[in-house]
């Protein structure tokens, strides 16, 4: 399989190459050039299968030109190795729960994938692959959560010293073993100055493997369609299945329209947002006008120019009838987020975190106007990760899971470094 630019100014790459490199050299985004069908025999059996057998058979369909069914299978079934149960919260209601991975957050399906991935694709060579990743927090966490013991792989991370929060960062400093994090004095800006200028430097090139784990790469979106077949067989069967996405950057509403593509009947779509809204305008207006993100409660969220957009459109050639005839929109204010926390807490005795209550609340809108319908919304965060928020909203004092308690008891290991780039590079020279 190829994959070509949503720009088109460049010809298709291959596997290996789309996934080294993110982005395409003319800043399009990677799109397979074949979006496969799959059998009606293996809907009629999805029911009966595992995650990790539902995963398998799609990613084969996919990916399985290039990489050999056992390698695949490695791949899928290390990647996916937490649950992803679907719960009911109420009637025609249910809540499918990313966030049983490594970092607590749904972002650990992509970025294990991607680091498995990558490993293998760089199998056969000598030097070592060193991943690039600058993060304002949760991006950190993930990628060196996924990558984590991946052999012949290293990931150094850069994050501003003191303005990411004390969990975030225990979750990228207290790993060790093929994890290096670099506290930068300065800003999140400072962090991607330096790694694009590393991603820019020929001699640094030359001599050392350099490559990012962007949220745009193809490996860390594509998995993630995965779990729409798997949270659809879970459903009563013969349920009419819409489901509702929280939206920062697109990637998971662009996985669920592939898996649908697939051959996944899911009627509806609805792309839940917090007061970033630009997507809940284009809906509404046929006009894209990406705009300054504005800090919210749900702040993974907190998007102002959605970066898998360009996929979106590319996927349905830039028909707004078309797009809207499948995907609704709502958005929701913090005020209202906190609402719906409260009111689906004491109603159900479910606690949703900010990002999953957006979702859940354009859901159960969307419902009154489609009565025949079940609706499934994805949580995408533990509610703790959000401990302060969570706190306030529901006047209590949540339990912290083991899980992130591990995190934060653990040993902080990290290099402290100034913002200039020469110091960067002189330590990722010296890096082995
Ligand atoms: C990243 C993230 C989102 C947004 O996902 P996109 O694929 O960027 O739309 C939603 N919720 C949480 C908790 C996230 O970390």
């Amino acid at each position: 399989m190829k994959y070509y630019s949503t720009n088109g100014q460049v010809p298709p790459a291959t596997l290996k190459d789309a996934v080294l490199k993110g982005l395409a050299d003319d800043n399009g985004l990677y799109m397979p050039e074949r979006i496969p069908l799959l059998s009606s025999d293996f809907f009629a059996s999805l029911h009966k299968k595992t995650l990790r057998e539902v995963a398998l058979e799609v990613a084969a369909a996919l990916f399985g030109d290039d990489i050999a069914a056992s390698s695949l299978r490695d791949m899928v079934y290390g990647a996916l190795s937490f649950d992803i149960p679907l719960v009911k919260v109420a009637d025609n209601l249910y809540s499918l729960e990313l966030f049983h991975g490594p970092t607590m957050a749904f972002k650990d399906v992509g970025a294990r994938f991607l680091a498995r991935m990558m490993q293998h694709i760089t199998r056969n060579e000598k030097v070592e692959t060193n991943v690039l990743v600058a993060t304002s927090g949760d991006t950190g966490s993930a990628v060196a959560n996924g990558f984590l013991g991946v052999a012949g792989i290293t990931v150094t991370v850069l994050y501003p010293k003191g303005l990411v929060s004390k969990i975030q960062e225990s979750q990228f400093t207290t790993l060790g073993q093929n994890v290096c994090a670099v506290e930068v004095e300065g800003t999140f800006d400072d962090c991607q100055r330096l790694v694009k200028q590393a991603f820019l430097d020929k001699e640094l090139n030359a001599q050392r493997r350099l490559t990012s784990a962007n949220s745009i790469n193809l490996a860390r979106f594509i998995p993630q369609a995965f779990y729409y077949f798997w949270g659809w067989a879970q459903m009563p069967q013969g349920s009419e299945v819409v489901v509702c996405v929280p939206s920062g950057n697109f990637g998971n509403l662009m996985a669920g329209l592939m898996a649908k593509r697939m051959g996944l009947p899911i009627k509806h779509f609805v792309a839940a947002n917090n007061a970033n809204d630009i997507f809940l305008k284009y809906l509404q207006t046929a006009k894209f006008s990406p705009r300054p993100s504005v800090a919210t409660i749900a702040n993974a969220m907190d998007v102002g120019n959605p970066s898998n957009f360009a996929r979106i459109m590319d996927l349905y050639g830039s028909d707004h009838a078309k797009l809207s005839a499948d995907i609704s929109g709502y958005s929701y204010s913090d005020p209202q987020i906190r609402e719906v926390v409260k009111r689906v807490f004491d109603e159900t005795g479910y606690m949703l975190d900010p990002h999953g209550a957006c979702a859940c609340e354009a859901l159960r809108e969307y419902l009154k106007r489609d009565k025949r319908a079940k609706g499934i919304f994805l949580e995408t965060a533990h509610p703790a990760k959000f401990k302060e928020t969570m706190d306030d909203i529901l006047s209590a004092d949540i339990a912290i899971p083991q899980k992130l308690q591990a995190f934060m008891s653990g040993q902080k290991q990290s290099v402290g470094m100034s913002n200039r780039y020469e110091d960067f590079r002189d330590f990722l020279l010296k890096q082995p």
